[in-house]
């Protein structure tokens, strides 16, 4: 088995976006943020031998982590099909091979699981275009772990208790917004960003 750090390094191995698209937000969640995340989801008894949905999946790091730490089945569902090619790259060399990838809209997806974990869009570009994604999650799994703009807590803690889920942990990243960007004027730019662990009642 994996320990924290060897996952870490694994994720920081992995392709992101080639090309990203602004309109669909695409940027990659962190290695460290998602190994910090995945670590607690899988001590916390979230990932091994559960099936695991990772909503809008882009080049895959959450939906690989759980597989790295020993998900049962995971569903990788991302609408872009040049984020799917680098996707497929990225899966080839595990040896864990029990998952689909599902080129679709996250509101065509209808199977039951039991974790999200996803890093949705985050609404910079079209307010809270990360709606559907909570929408769906809380749809077809009780454990949710979904990552936001830090400073959209309020409309996320509502949302969850509109369909009877409570936020009951959070962590908080700062994550650097590389320069693929060009509206992004400041070298290094930091946007604060919170992953909830969110509950079904
Ligand atoms: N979860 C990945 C990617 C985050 S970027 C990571 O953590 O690294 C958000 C992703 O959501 C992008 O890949 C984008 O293409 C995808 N996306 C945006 N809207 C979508 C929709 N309606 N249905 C499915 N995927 C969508």
């Amino acid at each position: 088995m994996l320990t924290k750090k060897q996952l870490a390094i694994q994720l920081s191995k992995l392709l992101v976006f080639a090309n990203p698209k602004l309109e669909l937000e695409q940027y990659p969640t962190n290695s460290e943020a998602a190994a910090t995340v995945l670590w607690d989801a899988y001590m916390k008894g979230d990932i091994a031998n559960k099936t695991i949905a990772d909503l809008g999946a882009g080049t895959g790091i959450l939906g690989v982590g759980a597989l790295l730490l020993g998900a049962k089945f995971v569903y990788f569902v991302e609408k872009d099909f040049e984020a799917v090619r680098i996707l497929q790259q990225n899966l080839i060399t595990l040896r864990n091979k029990n998952y689909t990838v599902l080129q679709m809209q996250v509101t065509d997806f209808y199977q039951n699981v039991d974790t999200i974990i996803q890093n949705p869009p985050f609404g910079t570009k079209q307010e809270h275009a990360d709606k559907p994604f909570l929408e769906k999650a809380f749809s077809v799994a009780s454990v949710v772990y979904s990552f936001h703009k830090t400073s959209t807590e309020l409309f996320v803690r509502a949302i969850a208790a509109d369909h009877l889920f409570t936020v009951v942990e959070t962590y908080s990243f700062s994550f650097p917004l590389r320069q693929t960007y060009s509206y992004h004027k400041k070298k290094i730019e930091k946007i604060e960003v919170t992953c909830f662990r969110i509950l079904k009642h």
